[in-house]
C-alpha cells in the first residue's frame, strides 16, 4: 500500500494534481528505482508526466530504455479491477505487459528509432485483467517523447478502450446478418424500398418469385422501373404510408405485372410499413407480401361449387336435412321446412317436427326404418323412403321422397344427412293410374273368369277328343286365358299393395308339396321345357300359401320366358339353419350386373336386343319381393349374361 504524502508536492511541482495516479506517482519510492528521485528526472519526462496526469483523456507513457510505465486516472479503468493496477506503475513494460510484449515491442522500437507516430483504430489487443486474459479493443496512437538531447526517450500513448463500441458494432453486424437471413429465408415476400424513387434495398426470393424475378434482378433498382404497370395503383398507397407513417393492410389484392411480354397475375395480401431511420425519420417502406392465389382460387372454387349446388337444389326443388346425433341437433333448410308445413325459424326437433309431422299411416313405418338404420351399422345407413307429411301449419298433405345416409363412428350413429323431394304430384298421378289399373283389372277379371270356366267346361266335355283340332284350340285358349289371368292378378295385387290392401293370410303348409304342385302345373303349361325339381325333406313354413305359390310360378315363368334356347330349368330347395331356400335356375339370356341391382324395382324391365320382343310389365319380381319381405324372408338373383340366372328366396322355417 502506497501512503499519500502531500508534503512532497512542494518538492516535485510537476506531479501536482492528477487524482489517484498523481498521488500514487508522487508517493512512489523512486529513490530505490532506476529512474532515481523525481526532482532529478529530465525536463522532458517531467513535462510529459504533468500533461498525462492532468489530462482527462486516457494516456500512458513508456520511458527510458526499460520502458518504465506511467499512466493516468483516465487510463486506469482499462486495467480492470484486479491485476495490473497499481503494480505496473514504475514497472518495466516487459514485466507489465508480458502478454502483449511481442506485439508492442516492435511498435515501441519503431517509435524510439525515430519512426513516425502510429494510429490504430479498434484494434484487438487482449490484455490480462480482472484475473483473466480479456479481448480488449483499442483506438490508440504511439508517439515519441523527445528528450533534451533531441532523441526519442519515451513512447507516449493516447488511447481509448473501444471494446464496448466494437462489441456493439459486432452485435449490430450479427443482428443485421440475422435480419438479412430472416428476410432471405422468409416464406413471405419482403422488400425494402428506399427514397423517393423506391430503390430496392433489400428483397428476398419469395418476393422475387411473385413477379418471377430473382433478387439480383431487383436489388438497387427502382421498383417501378421494373414493374411500371403496377405504379399507377401502388405508388399513391406507398406515398401515403411514407407521409403518414401509418402501416397499411391490403387484403386480397389482385396484381398484374408482366415479364418479357408474359402476363403474371395473382392475389396477394400486403402489409406496408414505414421504414424509419434511427432518428425516426421515414426514408422508405417495408412491404410484406403473401401470395394467396391458391387460397383465393380454392375459395372461389368452393363458392362456385356451393352456388352450383344451391342452384341445382333450387332447380330440383330439393330440401336438405342434417341431424347431428352426438349433439342432438337437427338442421332443416327452407324447403325441408315447407315440406313439413312449418314456417318457424327455430331449431327443428326430431320428435315434434319430424315424427309429429309424418302422416299417422306412415309414422310407424318411417320411424321403424330410421331406428333400424341407427341400430344396424351393417345396413350401411342407406335411407330411401317415401312418406306423407301432414303440413303442421298449412294442413296440406304432401308426399315426400327422402334419401340420405347415416354415418357411424365406432358403430355409433353420429350424423344423418339427406335430401327430401316433393313428389306429391307424381304420387297423385300414380295413385290415379293405380286406381285406373285396379278398376280395369277388376272389370276384366269377371269376364275372364267366366271365359276360363267356359273353356274348361268345353275341355272337360271334349276329354275324349285328344289331339283333334278343337281340343288343341281349347288348350291354347286355356293357356292364354291363364296368362291373362296371371297378368291381371299381378296388376290387381300391385294396386292392392300400393294402397296397402294386399292381405297376407298365413297358414302352416309344407313348402315341398307346394313346389311339387307348381312344377307339375308348369310342366303341363310349358311342355317344351325340361323343368326338373330337386326335392328335399318336407319342411313346414308359416305363410300365405297362394302368394308364395305365385312367387314360385312367377320365377319359373320368367325362367321359361327368358330362356329362348336352352330348355333346362331346375327348381331346388335346401334346408338351411332356420330357413328354407328355394331356387329357380335357368340357362337363359342372363342379366348384367347393372340390371341385377334394379330387377326388383317396380316396373323395371331390362331393355336390350334380347328382351325387346319379350312382353311384360316389370311387376312380377317387384310383387314377389314385396310378398317375400312380408314373410320376413329374402329374395335375390345371381346371373351372368348369356350363361343363365338363378333366382332364390328364403323363408324362415
Ligand atoms: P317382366 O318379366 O314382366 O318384365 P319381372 O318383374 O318378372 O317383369 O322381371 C323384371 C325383368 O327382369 C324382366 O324384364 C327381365 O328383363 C328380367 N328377368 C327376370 N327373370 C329373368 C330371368 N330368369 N332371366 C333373365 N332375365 C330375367
Amino acid at each position: 500500500m502506497v501512503e499519500t504524502d502531500h508534503n512532497k508536492v512542494v518538492d516535485i511541482p510537476f506531479l501536482q494534481g492528477g487524482g489517484e495516479m498523481g498521488n500514487l506517482t508522487r508517493c512512489y519510492d523512486w529513490s530505490s528505482h532506476s529512474l532515481g528521485a523525481p526532482q532529478n528526472w529530465p525536463q522532458s519526462l517531467k513535462t510529459t508526466l504533468s500533461i498525462i496526469l492532468n489530462s482527462r483523456f486516457p494516456m500512458f507513457l513508456w520511458w527510458g530504455p526499460d520502458h518504465i510505465c506511467f499512466y493516468n486516472d483516465a487510463y486506469r479503468p482499462s486495467l480492470g479491477d484486479a491485476g495490473k493496477h497499481p503494480s505496473i506503475l514504475g514497472a518495466p513494460a516487459i514485466e507489465a505487459w508480458p502478454e502483449i510484449w511481442d506485439y508492442i515491442k516492435p511498435l515501441m522500437d519503431q517509435i524510439l528509432a525515430g519512426g513516425e507516430a502510429t494510429y490504430n483504430e479498434d484494434l484487438l489487443v487482449p490484455i490480462y485483467r480482472n484475473g483473466r486474459l480479456e479481448d480488449v479493443y483499442w483506438t490508440f496512437s504511439y508517439s515519441p517523447v523527445i528528450d533534451e538531447s533531441g532523441i526519442p526517450a519515451g513512447v507516449f500513448v493516447t488511447c481509448t478502450e473501444t471494446t464496448q463500441k466494437v462489441n456493439l458494432v459486432n452485435h449490430l453486424i450479427v443482428s443485421e446478418q440475422r435480419f438479412q437471413n430472416l428476410v432471405r429465408d422468409a416464406s413471405v415476400g419482403i422488400i425494402v424500398l428506399i427514397g423517393e424513387n423506391l430503390r430496392v434495398e433489400i428483397v428476398n426470393e419469395a418476393y422475387g418469385s411473385l413477379i418471377e424475378r430473382t433478387p439480383a434482378e431487383l436489388l438497387n433498382r427502382n421498383l417501378f422501373d421494373i414493374i411500371p404497370e403496377a405504379e399507377a395503383y401502388y405508388r399513391p398507397l406507398i406515398n401515403r404510408v411514407m407521409l403518414t407513417g401509418k402501416s397499411m393492410y391490403l387484403y386480397n389484392q389482385t396484381y398484374n405485372v408482366s415479364k418479357n411480354g408474359k402476363k403474371i397475375s395473382g392475389y396477394i395480401d400486403i402489409i406496408y410499413q414505414p421504414y424509419r431511420e434511427v432518428d425516426g425519420s421515414i426514408t422508405g417502406i417495408i412491404a410484406l407480401c403473401q401470395d394467396i392465389s391458391e387460397q383465393v382460387e380454392a375459395r372461389s372454387g368452393v363458392e362456385r361449387a356451393l352456388e352450383q349446388l344451391r342452384l341445382s337444389k333450387e332447380a330440383a326443388q330439393l330440401g336438405t336435412f342434417d341431424m347431428n346425433l352426438d349433439e342432438g341437433t337437427m338442421e332443416w333448410d327452407e324447403r325441408c321446412r315447407t315440406l313439413f308445413g312449418i314456417s318457424h325459424d327455430n331449431q327443428v326437433n326430431y320428435e315434434t317436427d319430424f315424427v309429429g309431422g309424418l302422416h299417422p299411416d306412415d309414422r310407424d313405418r318411417i320411424v321403424g326404418v330410421i331406428n333400424e338404420l341407427f341400430t344396424n351399422p351393417e345396413k350401411k345407413g342407406n335411407y330411401d323412403v317415401e312418406y306423407r307429411t301432414i303440413g303442421f301449419e298449412d294442413q296440406r298433405e304432401r308426399w315426400v321422397r327422402a334419401k340420405g345416409k347415416v354415418y357411424f363412428l365406432e358403430n355409433k350413429p353420429v350424423r344423418f344427412i339427406g335430401s327430401v323431394l316433393d313428389i306429391t304430384e307424381a304420387k297423385r298421378d300414380e295413385i290415379r293410374k293405380n286406381d285406373f289399373i285396379a278398376m280395369v283389372s277388376h272389370e276384366l277379371k269377371t269376364p275372364l273368369t267366366s271365359l276360363t270356366a267356359i273353356i274348361q267346361m268345353l275341355l272337360a266335355k271334349n276329354k275324349d277328343g285328344k289331339g283333334d283340332f278343337q281340343t288343341n284350340a281349347l288348350m291354347t285358349a286355356n293357356k292364354q286365358a291363364k296368362k291373362m289371368s296371371t297378368m291381371i292378378n299381378g296388376f290387381l295385387n300391385t294396386s292392392r299393395l300400393e294402397s296397402g290392401k294386399l292381405i297376407i293370410q298365413k297358414t302352416k303348409f309344407d313348402i315341398i308339396d307346394l313346389l311339387e304342385e307348381i312344377v307339375e302345373e308348369m310342366k303341363l303349361t310349358y311342355p317344351g321345357y325340361n323343368i326338373e325339381f330337386l326335392n328335399c325333406e318336407p319342411v313346414v313354413v308359416y305363410g300365405d300359401h297362394e302368394k308364395i305359390g305365385s312367387v314360385v310360378s312367377n320365377l319359373v315363368s320368367n325362367a321359361v320366358k327368358y330362356s329362348p334356347v336352352s330348355k333346362e330349368i331346375r327348381v331346388s330347395c335346401e334346408i338351411l339353419k332356420n330357413e328354407v331356400k328355394v331356387s329357380v335356375k335357368d340357362k337363359g339370356i342372363g342379366i348384367k350386373p347393372y340390371d341385377l341391382e334394379k330387377l326388383f324395382d317396380r316396373y323395371y324391365r331390362v331393355e336390350n336386343e334380347n328382351t325387346s320382343h319379350i312382353s311384360g310389365f316389370g311387376i312380377g319380381l317387384y310383387l314377389s319381393a314385396e310378398i317375400i319381405e312380408r314373410h320376413n324372408g329374402k329374395i335375390w338373383a345371381e346371373s351372368k349374361p348369356n350363361e343363365g340366372s338363378t333366382f332364390s328366396f328364403s323363408l324362415p322355417i
